[in-house]
């Protein structure tokens, strides 16, 4: 498998490449020149595989040959080795579990996938890879405990200060050694402009070696496609594929999501669940794309203006808008629209959902209304205590936390402040870490 930039103009690479630069030279995003079909069997007894089994035989064709067969088994095994399960919340409504994770969020899965597949290729080259990435919360996270300790591997991850929740901060600030957080005076797109500026600087470049492994890395972007496929195995009528809502901010989820369907998933549709911050809705309407300035909402990890994975949604379907619209709807949710959705899910359906998650649902639901047969599935992105302020609010009692969250809540923080200008990144990058 080859790997062409989305800006046409730069050279095709490996996976092996492609992983470790994140993005393309041209500052265009890494997409995979042909989308691998799959092969019948697989999805005919999809119940009888293992998801090991499954995540190796849907990310292989992707990865080549630039780790061995019985490497990227040992990598997926490592990857998937958490429960994602599919529970009913009514008849026609199901909701994927995706937070079952060391860190309670769906990135782990990708996070995981990629330092291990970067900690196998820096192994052979001998050399030391500063990752920087930015985080609106979750993929800090992620990421941290996904690195932390692999050799070879400095990680420093942006945050915008205040807007992240006491835990994503505890599990993006603790971990030390290799791990470095830069708490930055400004929003998440601060944050994303900052790393994609030390990414352009040449000066930077030429001393440090620097990959990203925010969602446009391929290696984290891909195997988000897993979900798709476990979601698949446990989906009760295979006669009668899923809608699917994502909730999006980045659209690296959807858009893997998508890449399955693509490459013969049965899916009926996919909703693109969004907070306020709905560009996804305003390109469906218009076909034109406009980045917006970010607004804080409850699903913070949807607060993004100028979603970085769209331009791969764009590149699936050919920049065809019509071709898009067939597949892919997109729903906007309100704050008020979480917070009742959280109270009522919990109050009626005795589920407690997270804000992010909340959104998904009513995307679902009110897309379902008007669709009678139909039956969906939302991602239930993030574990509802890593937002325990708005479910708190909305369900009137109190998020219990797992013990693996007191643990790190002991923790001390451990963050640089910075004010939002490449200028101070950069001097850190250089000199002082
Ligand atoms: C990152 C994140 C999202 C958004 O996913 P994208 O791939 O950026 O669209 C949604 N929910 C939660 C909890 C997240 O952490």
């Amino acid at each position: 498998m080859k790997y062409y930039s989305t800006n046409k103009n730069a050279p095709v690479v490996n996976f092996r490449e492609a992983t470790i630069a994140g993005q393309a030279p041209d500052k265009g995003l890494y997409f995979p020149e042909m989308i691998p079909h799959l092969d019948a069997g697989l999805l005919r007894d999809i119940e009888s595989h293992s998801n090991e089994e499954i995540a190796f035989r849907v990310i292989r064709p992707f990865v080549g040959e630039t780790i061995p067969d019985e490497s990227l088994y040992e990598i997926v095994s490592q990857t998937v080795n958490f429960p994602i399960p599919l529970v009913p919340l009514n008849e026609n409504i199901f909701s994927l579990e995706l937070f079952h994770g060391p860190t309670l969020a769906f990135k782990d899965v990708g996070a995981r996938f990629m330092s291990r597949c970067l900690g196998h290729f820096v192994k052979d080259a001998g050399k030391k890879v500063t990752v920087l990435v930015a985080t609106s919360g979750d993929t800090g996270g992620a990421v941290a405990d996904g690195f932390y300790n692999v050799e070879g591997v400095e990680v420093v991850i942006l945050y915008p200060s205040g807007k992240v929740s006491p835990v994503q901060e505890k599990q993006l600030t603790t971990h030390g050694n290799n791990i470095h957080a830069l708490e930055v005076s400004g929003t998440f797109d601060d944050c994303q402009a900052m790393v994609k500026a030390a990414f352009a600087d040449d000066d930077i470049r030429s001393r440090l070696f620097l990959t990203s492994a925010n969602s446009i890395n391929v290696a984290r972007w891909l195997p988000q496609q897993f979900y798709y496929f476990f979601a698949y195995k446990q989906w009760p009528d295979k006669a009668k594929p899923p809608v699917m809502a994502v909730p999006s901010g980045n659209f690296g989820n959807i858009c893997a999501g998508m890449l399955a369907m693509e490459s013969g998933l049965p899916i009926k549709h996919f909703i693109a669940a969004c907070n306020v911050n709905d560009i996804a809705s305003h390109y469906l309407a218009t076909g034109l794309l406009q980045p917006k300035q970010a607004i804080p909402t409850l699903s913070n990890a949807m607060d993004v203006g100028n979603p970085s994975n769209f331009v791969r949604v764009l590149e699936l379907f050919g920049h065809n808008h019509d071709a898009i619209m067939k597949k892919l709807s997109a729903a906007t949710i309100s704050d008020e629209e979480t917070s009742s959705t959280i109270s009522r899910l919990y109050n009626e359906m005795n589920y407690l959902a997270d804000p992010h998650g909340a959104v998904g649902f009513l995307a679902l639901e009110n897309y379902l209304h008007s669709r009678p047969g139909c039956k969906g599935i939302f991602l239930e992105t993030a574990h509802p205590v890593k937002f325990p302020a708005a479910v708190g609010e909305a369900t009137g009692k109190e998020v219990h936390w797992p013990e693996t969250v007191n643990a790190v809540m002991q923790k001390e923080k451990n963050s640089i402040a910075m004010e939002p200008d490449t200028r101070f990144l950069k001097e850190y990058l250089l000199y002082h870490h």
